[in-house]
């Protein structure tokens, strides 16, 4: 099934906006073994038009967001009107559950919301349970040489969601066909190289049948996402998880932290965390997951060597010794961590972020992340130098991934 995306809206072609209903209705699209062919970002106003046009040559489905508001840039519905060759009229039902949306919240209804209550001749109003648009559903409907239908969808994020999943996903399952033998499953993999995973699995997962491979390298983690049907996708598993049994964090697409929160929880054990060049970053993914005050006591954010020695009890003659970059230090600030807070494990990560504060010997990127248990204490060198952000993520994925290690002997 051709299916394409026009996403509308100024303010995401001026980048004040990031297009997140693209990225989002490919993702979904992806689980129910739909594929995107084709996304286009075209400004309020006219442009609508000739491109709806243009995509109903190529498409089974269309689905456009944004631009069915009540202010006059808000031409989506005229247009797909105009392109079906059908006239606007207005849906009385659609009318009154505009008029009671205001009336709920004490609000008068401008004479523009009346506007939102037009629907294309032919076309089915999708109701919106969290603002005044509705959406609008034209049925498959003969273009050029093929059928195609128009979904069109709320900009505000939480209005077009709750419209997909409810609205569209039944619909689109029924004209692409779609039966429950299709799956989607990511396996997530952290401590490996992408190239060794693409050189070690390639090949074999390509023999399995009718079985789509796709990757997503992001720091310090490759995502194997597999789509097909589900013997398929335990065959592949299998062969993903005996080649890298270690380093598969998850089967499930949990994240690092939602999987080293829940081994705390079932090992009823608590971390407490020491970090410096991450900024606190690790803290706040362990504090994404629910429940993780059950196991999270500290985190200490020492970035000064002041900060080490105050709150950490890091000896000072050790940060001149050896630098606030070294395993020493970074030995000390986990088991000064583990002291103060009484947890189980505690982790601490000092490194050079970038771009200024390198050296010859401790090269931007460096990075030592040391864990101490009441019962052994160890520390691991990394190097990331590929920028601020890509290193604090990749060091809080190592920190993390050391937990999950460690939680599982
Ligand atoms: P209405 O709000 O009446 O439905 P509309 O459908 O044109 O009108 P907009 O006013 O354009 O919606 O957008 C409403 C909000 O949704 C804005 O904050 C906008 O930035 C956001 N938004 C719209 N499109 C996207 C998108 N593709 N990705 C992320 N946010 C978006
Ligand atoms: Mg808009």
């Amino acid at each position: 099934m051709r299916i394409e995306i026009i996403n509308t809206g100024n303010e995401l072609l001026l980048g004040t906006t990031l297009n997140t209903h693209g990225a989002w209705l490919g993702g979904e699209l992806a689980t129910l073994g739909l594929r995107v062919q084709r996304q286009i970002t075209v400004p309020d106003g006219d442009a609508i038009t000739a491109e709806l046009r243009e995509a109903m040559e190529r498409s089974d489905a269309i689905i456009v967001t944004g631009g069915i508001g009540p202010t006059s840039d808000d031409i989506t519905r005229e247009a797909t009107a105009e392109v079906l060759g059908v006239e606007l009229i207005t849906d009385e039902a659609a009318l009154r559950s505009i008029e009671a949306f205001f009336a709920h919240r004490d609000r008068a209804m401008a004479e523009e919301n009346k506007k939102q209550a037009l629907n294309p001749v032919g076309a089915d109003i999708l109701p919106n349970q969290h603002g005044t648009a509705p959406g609008i559903y034209a049925p498959p409907r003969m273009s050029g040489d093929r059928l195609c239908a128009i979904f069109l969808l709320p900009g505000p994020p939480g209005e077009m969601k709750p419209m997909f999943n409810n609205e569209v996903v039944p619909r689109l399952k029924s004209l692409a066909d779609v039966t429950d033998d299709q799956q989607v499953r990511t396996l997530r993999f952290t401590g490996i190289g992408e190239s060794d995973f693409h050189n070690c699995l390639d090949d074999t997962l390509a023999q399995i049948e009718n079985l789509e491979v796709g990757y997503c390298a992001r720091p310090a983690e490759v995502d194997l996402r597999l789509i097909g049907p589900m013997d398929s996708i335990v065959q592949a598993a299998d062969i993903a998880l005996t080649a890298f049994p270690n380093e598969c964090f998850s089967h499930t697409g949990e994240s690092l932290e939602e999987v080293v929160v829940k081994q705390l929880m079932e090992k009823g054990k608590k971390l407490s965390l020491a970090e410096s060049c991450t900024g606190g970053l690790i803290a706040s993914r362990i504090t994404d997951v629910s429940g993780a005050s059950d196991v999270f006591t500290h985190g200490f954010v020492t970035y000064s060597n002041h900060a080490k020695q105050q709150l950490l009890g890091v000896n000072e003659v050790l940060l001149e010794t050896h630098g606030a970059v070294s395993k020493e230090v970074a030995l000390a600030m986990a088991e000064g961590a583990l002291a103060r807070s009484r947890a189980d494990i505690a982790v601490a990560v000092t490194g050079i972020a970038g771009p200024t504060g390198g050296s010859e010997s401790k090269p931007v990127g460096t990075v030592w992340i040391a864990l101490a248990t009441p019962r052994k204490r160890f520390a691991i060198k990394k190097f990331h130098p590929q920028g601020r952000e890509y290193f604090k993520q990749s060091t809080s994925q190592n920190a993390l991934d050391l937990v999950r290690r460690t939680l599982m002997e």
